[in-house]
């Protein structure tokens, strides 16, 4: 009996008909009928209605409704762009490319052409778009060239419940465009019911209800707590496929990793069930999945089979995939968090909010009734989940966007219209994330004493990188080596370029180790490129040498778009020729906060926390035993022991830390005195500031 572990109602076996007629609906209908059965049409008039008379407007509607792929269309057919744009932002990169084709597919036109999308560093827009689907970090960066986004008629900020940094920071900024532009409309919509702070926040504007049009959900919690939630998933996945009536199957994992990990270890239990068994196809779906890939999920599964889509949270409410009648929630996510001790943001597995694990249920009734298995108890759910997940704004480094403000002549940060204010120190007015990520940009020298842009920091501010890339970008022009650094940038800004089949894991890993570049993992994927490069770019080349050829030309486009930007900003292009030690310099001019120092065998200790840390075993470092006193670190990954990866060797000309205790102490105590007197003079002339316009 397969529901012997999760407790719950259950009545779930008599959907079957709901379900045959939802598909034979999808299979049958043309995409305009498909368009008018959406609820979000049954108030299409109304809903425009109230946005001709207002200019914000926050729509709520249960995913699945048609916000995301209707509105900009209906906005369209009203008129708004006859004088203007209409974009949508996303923050998701796969989401605004998977719904602008869509949308272009119901509109029967080129992808690019009238509909299209911008995500970073890919732009398939072209003269013609008028509807533009974008990631809110895209509209962001825009309305560094045009602070009242000129272009546009009207921004639908989709998702808005998801609270990301870049939301956040969007709804200050279209706020003022919003009181300086009353031709323009602004759209906020959320899946959720924090809808009320949406309007407060844009002061008290209306909210348009979208009726929903769900099923009921069985909800069965696991009875006890899961060890292994891949093993539990792909237990209950098996027990659904052979013992339940047609129907999708969804499964929630945390990301890239364990999805294939479950997609495999599903595959291969179907094989050994042997004959008889009815077939499935089993999808998986995450950020760096190819696009064509990702497409697939959208695909029907033939008779007598069903899908198995195996996903991160994007198919929480980004992407809705029709027919899914069974849901399998694991209850973890990863989530971008700041770590004070690392002094860094990662990439971490916590367990999910009550509010998303509801949202991740709700995905088993759109099209009829159906039954979510949690793998986990009641009681966690209860006691140990939050009711909601915390904004991004309260848990990641903030550079990247004091950058962009400062940028935006923002000055008084802390005097900016954040809907929800990054986290306030105890007792101290600043806000602590905002004062720390000042902090490391003023280290980076992108700030000066008083908290003002800097020169070099306004340069930094014209690239779509993080700071430290940025800065190690410019550095790299200075010390005559950006031909080289624009190179390492470009090849980190991509998936990692190694393929490594689990088949011929071996001979792939000796392919891998013949690029590398015994002091750096940097510099490795530098060779690599090079080496692609004096082989004509090409394709078989990559395949005979274990490489990804589309990552490869993803990180050229990357270089030539970052090329681009030095050109327009008059930064020198100069090349170090086979002088590498200069890149590594220029490396460490960017990362000499995340330095460490040798403590035993492939141990390392972080230079300012002393945390340990440990080479990721596909490091170049790890591979070749190679272990120099001094590393900086581009990346932290948290395992059961926590490894480093990318690593590049560290001038001792950067630091001079003695491996001795009171030496760390000694520097903290010099960290803690120089930012003391950075926040000192900020205060100085913050205070000033005020009371130059109060005179
Ligand atoms: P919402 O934004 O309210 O969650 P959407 O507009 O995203 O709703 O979805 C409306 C419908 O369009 C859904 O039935 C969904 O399955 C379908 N849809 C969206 N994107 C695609 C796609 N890329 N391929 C096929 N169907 C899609
Ligand atoms: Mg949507």
């Amino acid at each position: 009996d397969d529901e012997g572990d999760y407790r719950g109602k259950s009545q779930f076996r008599t959907h079957m008909k709901t379900n045959e007629a939802a598909s034979e609906f999808a299979r049958t209908k043309t995409l305009a009928q498909q368009r008018r059965f959406l609820p979000v049409y049954s108030v299409r008039e109304e809903m425009l209605q109230v946005i001709r008379e207002n200019q914000v407007v926050v729509v709520v509607g249960e995913t699945g409704s048609g916000k995301t792929t209707q509105m900009t269309q209906y906005l369209a057919e009203d008129g708004y762009t006859t004088f203007g744009l209409v974009g949508c932002t996303q923050p998701r990169r796969v989401a605004a490319m998977s719904v602008a084709k869509r949308v272009s597919e119901e509109m029967g036109v080129e992808l690019g052409a009238e509909v299209g999308y911008s995500i970073r560093f890919e732009d398939v827009t072209s003269a013609d778009t008028v509807i533009k689907y974008m990631t809110d970090g895209v509209l962001l960066r825009e309305t560094l060239v045009e602070p009242d986004l000129d272009r546009y008629s009207a921004i639908i900020m989709d998702e808005a419940h998801e609270r990301s940094l870049n939301t956040d920071v969007l709804f200050g900024i279209l706020k003022k465009v919003v009181a300086r532009r009353r031709d323009f409309r602004l759209i906020v919509t959320s899946a959720t019911l924090d809808s009320q702070k949406f309007s407060d926040f844009f002061g008290s504007v209306p909210i348009f209800k979208i009726p929903g049009r769900t099923f009921p959900v069985d909800v069965l919690f696991s009875k006890t707590p899961q060890e292994d939630y891949v093993e539990a998933a792909v237990k209950q996945a098996i027990a659904v496929h052979l013992g339940h009536p047609p129907g999708d199957i969804l499964i929630f994992m945390t990301g890239q990793e364990e999805i294939e990990a479950t997609c495999f270890s599903i595959a291969e239990r179907l094989e050994q069930l042997g004959e008889g068994v009815p077939d499935a196809l089993i999808l998986p779906i995450y950020s760096q999945l190819p696009s064509d890939l990702q497409a697939k999920i959208f695909e029907r599964a033939p008779e007598g089979t069903r899908k198995i889509v195996v996903s991160t949270n994007i198919a929480e409410t980004s992407l809705t995939v029709d027919g899914i009648i069974y849901v399998i929630d694991t209850g973890y996510a990863k989530m971008k968090v700041y770590n004070p001790k690392m002094g860094m943001d990662a990439l971490t597995v916590f367990p999910e909010s009550q509010a998303a694990a509801n949202q991740r249920s709700g995905r088993a009734g759109r099209t009829g009734p159906g039954t979510c298995w949690r793998l986990f108890t009641e009681s966690a759910f209860r006691h140990e989940m939050l009711l909601a997940t915390v904004p991004e704004i309260q848990r990641t480094n903030l550079s990247n966007t004091v950058l962009l403000l400062k940028s935006l002549n923002i000055d008084n940060l802390l005097e900016f219209d954040f809907m929800d204010p990054p986290p306030q120190a105890s007792g101290r007015r600043a806000g602590e994330n905002i004062m720390h990520s000042m902090y490391q940009l003023w280290v980076l020298g992108a700030l000066d004493n008083t908290g003002g842009l800097t020169a070099l920091g306004r340069k930094m501010g014209e690239f779509p990188l993080d700071p430290p890339l940025a800065k190690m970008l410019l550095a790299g022009a200075q010390m005559g080596c950006s031909n080289e650094v624009l190179t390492v940038v470009s090849m980190l800004s991509v998936p990692s370029v190694f393929f490594r089949p689990p088949d011929r894991a071996e001979e792939s890993d000796a392919a891998r180790e013949k690029f590398f570049v015994p002091e750096s993992d940097h510099l490795t994927l530098l060779h690599v490129y090079q080496q692609w490069k004096s082989n004509g770019y090409r394709g078989d080349w990559c395949s005979a040498h274990f490489l990804q050829s589309k990552g490869l030309k993803k990180a050229k486009e990357v270089r030539t778009q970052l090329l681009d930007i030095m050109q327009q900003q008059r930064i020198p292009i100069t090349s170090c020729g086979n002088d590498w030690d200069v890149v590594r310099k220029a490396i460490c001019s960017s990362y000499f906060h995340q330095a460490a120092k040798l403590k035993g065998i492939g141990e390392y200790v972080n230079c300012r926390t002393g945390m340990p840390c440990f080479l990721h075993p596909t490091s170049a470092l790890y591979g070749l035993g190679y272990t120099p006193d001094y590393i900086t670190y581009h990346e932290l990954v948290f395992t059961s022991k926590e490894y480093m990866q990318w690593l590049a060797e560290m001038g001792p000309m950067f630091f001079s830390v003695k491996e001795t205790h009171s030496s760390r102490l000694e520097q903290r105590q010099k960290e803690r005195t120089a930012r003391a007197v950075m926040e000192g003079e900020l205060e100085k002339s913050q205070a000033e500031a005020r009371v130059l316009q109060a005179a």
